[in-house]
């Protein structure tokens, strides 16, 4: 299964959560390549120091990584999903990787999760993250329109992370700015890729207009959609 959203849609919570529900593995892309940092070089003998340099400015930037660099990522989990199952979360991103994709792996069912732009922006202004073990939260109420999204805050302490005890910040490329050009180039990518997957009939399309509260109505879509296909 492949999981698409644009960033900042709650992707990794639902995915966390959908992992745990359908007993399959989740892999990031975005996740990982936030671990590319040259305190982390060692761990990661993929690339050499300058393809870790590039990465870096690149995720700073709120760019998106190229084929090459991701391809090389995603390959050794691919391998070991065609046993395990696997959610793949922000893979892929054009319509080559897509295509290196199906040469690689079955691929069951799309599912894209989406949220209206300007609903989806407030939201990503009001991310924070653990410092220390990057547990996501959310400060952002939204309730208009039909949609009634909660903060998702921690269960102790207002500001501060439930695991490890430390005041959750910002993440640096959490800036308005950053935010609209992340937007603006995911929705220029992805366009054609989910036009492709929808023709296809593998396409999956959720919009979570309670944020949290509606994941048992999405595991539901998921799951309708997997047996419907198995019928057909
Ligand atoms: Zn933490």
């Amino acid at each position: 299964m492949i999981l698409f959203g644009p960033p900042g849609v709650g992707k990794s919570v639902y995915c966390s959560m959908l992992e745990k529900d359908l007993g399959l593995k989740q892999f990031s892309t975005g996740e990982f390549s936030r671990f590319l940092r040259p305190a982390n070089l060692e761990q990661n003998k993929m690339f050499n120091h300058e393809e870790v340099l590039d990465i870096e400015s690149k995720v700073k930037n709120g760019e998106l990584l190229n084929d090459e660099i991701i391809n090389k990522i995603v390959k050794p989990r691919l391998i070991e999903a065609q046993s395990n199952g696997i959610i793949l979360d922000g893979f892929p991103r054009t319509l080559n990787q897509a295509k290196f994709l199906s040469e690689n792996l079955r691929i069951d069912m799309m599912f894209s999760i989406s949220l209206r732009q300007d609903i989806l922006i407030r939201k990503l202004i009001g991310r924070r993250i653990c410092p220390q073990c990057s547990q996501a939260y959310n400060i952002v109420t939204i309730n208009e329109d039909g949609y009634d999204i909660p903060p998702m805050l921690p269960k102790n302490n207002p500001c501060q992370c439930d695991n490890c005890k430390v005041e959750f910040i910002q993440r640096h490329d959490d800036v308005q700015e950053v935010i609209e050009k992340r937007q603006l180039i995911y929705m220029d990518q992805m366009k054609d890729i989910l036009d492709y997957y929808r023709e296809s009939g593998l396409l999956c399309e959720f919009e979570p207009k309670k944020g949290i509260n509606d994941y048992p109505k999405m595991l539901d879509a998921v799951i309708e959609f997997v047996n419907k296909r198995e019928v057909v």
